[in-house]
C-alpha cells in the first residue's frame, strides 16, 4: 500500500513538471558563443555546439533540440537584450532522462545563470453559476445585465449587504476609461467577436489579418487583437474564462448590450482597450514569459493575470524576468522614449482558490499586486489564498460577466476578482493620462480600500473605485465624463 502511495505520489509529481524540457539563462558571453554557433548533431543525435562544457551537458541528458525561450525582438531587440531575454534557451531531450537530472547536468556549468524546468500552471478555477433572471434595467448604465452586477453596486439584489459593492457608479461620475489605455489579458482567449466586447478590443493596425505574413515585424504572424501564445497562432480561441476576465475589465458600458465593464467606457467609444494574451490555447499552454515581452512592446501599461502554478513554492525565473520587463518597459518605445499613456507598468495578479496562506507564484512576487475576494457582504470568499502577500481584495463571488458565443455567465473566484482592480487601474490611468506612476497607481489602489475587520489576511481591504480618485485633500476632481450616474 505504501508502494502504491508512492506510485501515485510520483505519478503527480511528475505531472506538474513538462517532461523533456529544461531551460537555461547563459552568461553573455557563452550565449554570444552560441549565437555565432551552428548548431550540429552529434552520430548518437544529440546536439553538438563545439563548447566542450555544453555538448557534455547536451549528451548528457540526450538533447535534441534547442531555441530561444524569448523569440528575437526586432525592433525592440535591443531593450531586450539590455533585460538578458536573449540569455534564455529552451533545450528539449529525450524523455527517458529526468527532468531532474537535466537541470542538474546544465546547473553545475559556471556559464549557467539559472537552470530550471517548466512547472504547470493552471487557469485559476472557477465555478460557473447558471444565470439569474434579469431583475431589472438599470437607471445607472443602460446594460440589460448591469443591475444584476452586484459587485459594481450592490443594492441587495442578490440577498447580500447594501453597499457591500467596489462603489463603482460613484467613479463613473468621475471616469469610465480612454481608448488609449491598453490591458494585456495572459489568461485563456478573449471571445474578440463577443457583441459586448468586441469594440473594446486593441486592433494591431500595423498587422493585416489572415495573410500569414508578420506584417509589422514582431516576430508575431497575424496578431491583430493579441496572440494565441499556446497555440503559437495569431487565431484567438474563445475560452469562457479569458472571455469573463476580459469583460469585467472592459465590456462595453452604456451600449444597451449586456454587461457593464469596469472601464468599458461610456458607450461612446472610450473604453479601455484589451489585448487578448492566450497562454492557454485550445490546444497547447505556453508563452507565458512572452505575453509579458509582447504586451509591454505593443503598447499595454497594465498586466491582467488570473493564473498561476499548480503547486506553492514554485516558479520560473524566466516569467519573473519577463514580469520585470513588463513592468520596467510598458509606455516607452524600442528606443526608450516615453509613447504610452504611462512610462512603465503594473502587473496584477489573483492570489489564486486553494484558501491557503502558501507561497503562491506569482502572485507572492513582490513587485506584482495580489488580490483575494470577497462576497456580497464584503465577507471573505472562503477558497480564496490570503497571507501577508495578498495587497488587497475585490469581489469574487457569482461575479456577472461576458462568455464566449454573445452569452452572459456569473462565476465565482479570485479570477474575477482580479479584474476588477485591472479595470479601476485602468480608470486611473485614464484620468491622469501621461501623468501618473506605476507605483502612484498602485499607492492609490491599495491605500483607499474599505478595510476588512477581521479580514487582514487580504492586505489593506475591498478595493474602492471611487475612493481612489479621490484627491489628497479628501475632494473628489471635476467630473469629466457625463455619463448620467446617480451616487
Ligand atoms: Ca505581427
Ligand atoms: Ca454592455
Amino acid at each position: 500500500m505504501s508502494f502504491l502511495f508512492i506510485l501515485l505520489a510520483t505519478a503527480s509529481l511528475f505531472a506538474q513538471i513538462e517532461q523533456g524540457v529544461v531551460r537555461i539563462k547563459l552568461s553573455e558571453s557563452k550565449a554570444a558563443m552560441l549565437q555565432n554557433t551552428k548548431v550540429s548533431k552529434s552520430g548518437a543525435g544529440y546536439l553538438r555546439t563545439g563548447d566542450v562544457s555544453l555538448d557534455v551537458a547536451f549528451a548528457e541528458c540526450k538533447a535534441n533540440g534547442l531555441k530561444r525561450v524569448f523569440r528575437h525582438g526586432g525592433k525592440f531587440e535591443a531593450k531586450h537584450r539590455k533585460h538578458g531575454l536573449h540569455l534564455w534557451y529552451e533545450i528539449s531531450f529525450d524523455k527517458g532522462v529526468s527532468v531532474s537530472s537535466a537541470v542538474a547536468a546544465f546547473a553545475k556549468l559556471s556559464d549557467v545563470q539559472v537552470s530550471e524546468p517548466i512547472h504547470e500552471k493552471a487557469i485559476i478555477g472557477y465555478h460557473p453559476m447558471k444565470m439569474k433572471e434579469i431583475f431589472s434595467l438599470s437607471t445607472e448604465a443602460d446594460d440589460p445585465q448591469y443591475s444584476n452586477q452586484w459587485h459594481y453596486n450592490n443594492t441587495g439584489q442578490t440577498g447580500g449587504t447594501v453597499d457591500a459593492d467596489v462603489d463603482l457608479p460613484e467613479a463613473w461620475n468621475l471616469e469610465t476609461g480612454n481608448s488609449d489605455i491598453i490591458v494585456a489579458v495572459t489568461d485563456g482567449g478573449i471571445d474578440v467577436d463577443h457583441e459586448d466586447l468586441a469594440a473594446n478590443m486593441w486592433v494591431n493596425t500595423a498587422e493585416i489579418p489572415g495573410n500569414g505574413i508578420d506584417d509589422d515585424g514582431n516576430g508575431y504572424v497575424d496578431d491583430i487583437n493579441g496572440y494565441g501564445f499556446g497555440d503559437n497562432s495569431g487565431t484567438i480561441p474563445a475560452d469562457p474564462h479569458g472571455t469573463h476576465v476580459g469583460g469585467t475589465v472592459a465590456a462595453v458600458t452604456n451600449n444597451g448590450i449586456g454587461v457593464a465593464g469596469v472601464a468599458g467606457g461610456s458607450g461612446s467609444g472610450d473604453g479601455v482597450r484589451l489585448m487578448s494574451c492566450a497562454a492557454f490555447g485550445a490546444n497547447g499552454v505556453g508563452g507565458f514569459a512572452e505575453t509579458y515581452i509582447y504586451g509591454a512592446d505593443m503598447g499595454a501599461v497594465i498586466s491582467q493575470n488570473s493564473w498561476g502554478y499548480t503547486n506553492p513554492g514554485v516558479f520560473e525565473q524566466a516569467v519573473l524576468d519577463a514580469i520585470d520587463y513588463f513592468i520596467a518597459e510598458a509606455g516607452f518605445d524600442e528606443s526608450g522614449n516615453p509613447d504610452g499613456p504611462m512610462q512603465g507598468g503594473i502587473v496584477i495578479f489573483a492570489a489564486g482558490n486553494d484558501g491557503l496562506d502558501a507561497e503562491w507564484y506569482p502572485g507572492i512576487y513582490e513587485p506584482v499586486l495580489a488580490v483575494g475576494g470577497t462576497d456580497h457582504n464584503d465577507g471573505e470568499y472562503t477558497s480564496s489564498n490570503r497571507g501577508d502577500w495578498v495587497e488587497m481584495a475585490a469581489p469574487a463571488v457569482d461575479v456577472v460577466s461576458t462568455t464566449p458565443g454573445n452569452t452572459y455567465s456569473s462565476f465565482t473566484g479570485t479570477s474575477m476578482a482580479c479584474p476588477h482592480v485591472s479595470g479601476v487601474a485602468g480608470l486611473i490611468i485614464s484620468q491622469n493620462l501621461g501623468n501618473i506612476t506605476p507605483t502612484q497607481v498602485w499607492a492609490r489602489l491599495v491605500q483607499t480600500t474599505d478595510p476588512l475587520p477581521g479580514l487582514e489576511f487580504f492586505g489593506s481591504g475591498i478595493l474602492n473605485a471611487f475612493a481612489a480618485f479621490l484627491q489628497d485633500d479628501g475632494v473628489a476632481p471635476e467630473a469629466i465624463v457625463d455619463l448620467a450616474v446617480a451616487s
